[in-house]
């Protein structure tokens, strides 16, 4: 195994799970690290503890083409008009969500059909 690289991090845990689901469903395998769930869905880690996302060295070019492809379309998604025309809204807890989550950070909940 070479030596991994940290390739993210982010004090959601929820967040940093989509983004590993992101980069499984490219073919990067990746390894969680401060994962913990402790405190309830929703909750925000220490700083010191943040969950981070580790990749092989080999994979960490792609890797980061995965998080960056994810940052802009999120960017481009939270405008005001794409948000009302893609974005969905959970069931169970209300939060608002950009289109192309299928599942709620808050809560987990899926994403209702259209
Ligand atoms: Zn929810």
């Amino acid at each position: 195994m070479p030596r991994p690289v940290r390739i993210f991090q982010h004090p959601n845990s929820l967040l940093v799970g989509h983004v590993r689901n992101l980069l499984e469903g490219a073919g990067v395998e990746c390894e969680l690290r401060n994962w913990t769930l402790a405190g309830g869905m929703g909750d925000l880690a220490p700083i010191d503890c943040e969950p981070e996302l580790w990749v092989a060295t080999r994979d960490e070019a792609r890797a980061r083409a995965v998080i960056e492809q994810w940052r802009q379309s999120a960017e481009v998604s939270s405008s005001p008009g794409a948000r009302l025309s893609r974005g969905w809204r959970c069931q169970r807890c209300g939060e608002w969500h950009e289109a192309h989550f299928d599942t709620c950070w808050q809560c987990g909940h899926e994403r209702p059909d259209p």
